[in-house]
């Protein structure tokens, strides 16, 4: 299924899929439970547009190259192109959205780059690795350092996390991201993800929400 940008109302978003910027190791949390030091700057890498999949309807994970994990988080939309060194009320100005995605990740093979010192793209740029439903308008949220994200799977909650729990916040994150190379309108930025990742199976029923303004049910093919 190709993917459009939409918003929860049905709204075609019209500015194109850009790419996927990511923030790793942004919840304490979680990088302890996988053994991962705190970064003493934010670890930043790009999944391409061309990973992106809708969340309606359900998505496939990859079955032949071990252990496929969900991480469950924040996105931010971008309705305007940001460089340079954009002002925070830049940033709260060029985002149109809010939606809780999943940045699937081949942990196995993620594990073997990581000993390795080679780069995670082999393991978080697959087709397919990135599950976005429809976003909310970033008008309904007051607050960017207040706003919840959790992920239920077959019926228990697996991860629940807040933008209040992040090592680096939105609006400073896409402050430094904008410094290093361009944001654009149809961007996306995925704010890392709280403690609780493990592995989905086909099969699994999968709900994503913003606890209090958004839900998504969707499932792993
Ligand atoms: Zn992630």
């Amino acid at each position: 299924m190709s993917y459009q940008h939409q918003y929860v109302d049905g709204t075609r978003i019209h500015f194109p899929l850009g790419k996927v910027v990511c923030i790793g190791r942004n919840y304490a949390e979680h990088a302890k439970e996988l053994d991962n030091p705190i970064p003493t700057e934010p670890l930043l890498f790009i999944k391409p547009g061309s990973c992106v999949v809708p969340a309606e309807g359900g998505f496939k994970i990859p079955t032949d190259r071990g252990s496929v994990h969900y991480e469950v988080e924040i996105a931010v939309l971008l309705g305007k192109s940001l460089s340079t060194r954009p002002t925070p009320e830049e940033v709260l100005d060029a985002i149109s959205g809010y939606a809780p995605a999943l940045d699937l990740t081949l942990r196995d093979l993620q594990a073997k780059l990581k000993e390795k010192g080679l780069p995670w793209e082999l393991a978080k740029c697959f087709d397919g690795a990135c599950v976005l439903p429809p976003f909310v308008s970033a008008s309904s949220f007051e607050d960017t350092t207040a706003i919840p994200v959790r992920l239920t799977v077959n019926g228990e909650v697996r991860q629940d996390g807040s933008s209040a729990m992040m090592l680096n916040p939105i609006v400073p994150m896409i402050q430094h991201m904008a410094a290093q190379f361009s944001l654009q309108a149809g961007d996306v930025i995925l704010t890392g993800t709280p403690a609780g990742v493990g592995p989905f199976i086909a099969g699994d029923e999968v709900v994503l929400e913003l606890p209090g303004v958004s839900r998504f049910e969707s499932r792993v093919l």
